[in-house]
């Protein structure tokens, strides 16, 4: 027999419509992922716990705390109904390509300012600050800059995209100022394992040193039109690249600079959970796990 957990595999609309079609089933869903042991006071950690049924509430036998299960969440202080907010996520998660905040307002028949929010509120929650460092084969290039622009659109545009990908595995990205060579290296450093087998990257001077004795560093010359020598490319991570063009011209139409970061944390989300059948539940788990994000964050000059 199939278990309330397995039909969460491969989230789908009609199975959102019908698991979480009520504020009531939302809640439920959110109290098992914030509490797989129990309900549990937020403020003293307390587990013996009142249900306030008719308020959806509960109350902390020993602090008097009266909480609910969005309490210090980012579902908290908002006025989207829950329903919205796991469609907001279905959506997000959903779409290869992302989905702009123009097309959430029409999707979910809120205002523009509200999709906007809620979805960056979303990208904050999925951002993986504790990654496993990548190894075995990388590939790492950068895109933007001057070296190599993103299209006419990006003219002038300084902010460059870094990013590597384990072949076959994980991505990690994100927005660098200058593609010196400490920052590439730095970016390389932070982001793979001492004893990666290999880095393929492209032949520019700024990579040189990469090697060393567990390491081995090989490069193609893309500014002779070298991209493949045998093992040897960046395809990997070229791939991630024209989605993330694809995404800008077909869903975000412009990113501002100040949100790149934000939209990488997305990708780099959706690209590493693209094998996995459960990505609707652990960004839900994610989400009400996560700080919230105060508004004048989003907003504040970057
Ligand atoms: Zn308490």
């Amino acid at each position: 027999m199939k278990t309330s957990a397995d039909k969460e595999s491969k989230m789908n609309l009609p199975k959102l419509v019908e698991m979480f079609g009520s504020d009531e089933k939302c809640r439920a869903r959110l109290v098992k992922l914030r509490w797989p042991d129990g309900v549990t006071c937020p403020r003293c950690n307390c587990k013996s716990i009142s249900t306030i049924a008719e308020r959806a509430q509960y109350d902390c036998n020993e602090c008097r705390y009266q909480f609910s299960a969005t309490s210090g969440t980012i579902f908290h202080d908002s006025h989207l109904p829950l329903v919205k907010w796991f469609m907001a996520i279905f959506l997000m998660t959903e779409s290869k390509k992302g989905i702009s905040a123009l097309q959430m307002k029409r999707t979910l028949g809120v205002a523009y300012q509200t999709a906007w929010h809620h979805c960056h509120r979303i990208r904050s929650a999925v951002r993986d600050a504790n990654a496993e460092l990548l190894r075995g084969i990388v590939d790492e290039t950068y895109v933007g800059g001057k070296v190599r622009g993103m299209g006419r659109g990006y003219r002038g545009n300084k902010a460059i995209a870094i990013g590597a990908v384990q072949r076959g595995g994980k991505i990690r990205l994100q927005v660098i100022h200058h593609a010196s060579k400490t920052v590439l290296h730095k970016f390389i450093a932070d982001n793979t394992a001492p004893d990666t087998e290999a880095i393929y990257t492209d032949e520019l001077p700024a990579y040189t040193g990469l090697a060393d004795a567990d390491t081995v560093h090989e490069t193609v010359n893309h500014g002779k039109e070298e991209w493949v020598r045998g093992q040897v490319h960046t395809n990997g991570i070229e791939s991630v690249w024209s989605l993330l063009k694809r995404s800008i011209i077909g869903a975000f139409h412009r990113v501002s600079m100040k949100h790149l970061d934000a939209y990488l944390d997305e990708l780099e989300h959706r690209f590493n959970n693209r094998k996995n059948e459960f990505m609707f539940r652990d960004t839900l788990t994610k989400l009400v796990n996560a700080a919230k994000l105060p508004y004048r964050e989003l907003t504040k000059a970057a």
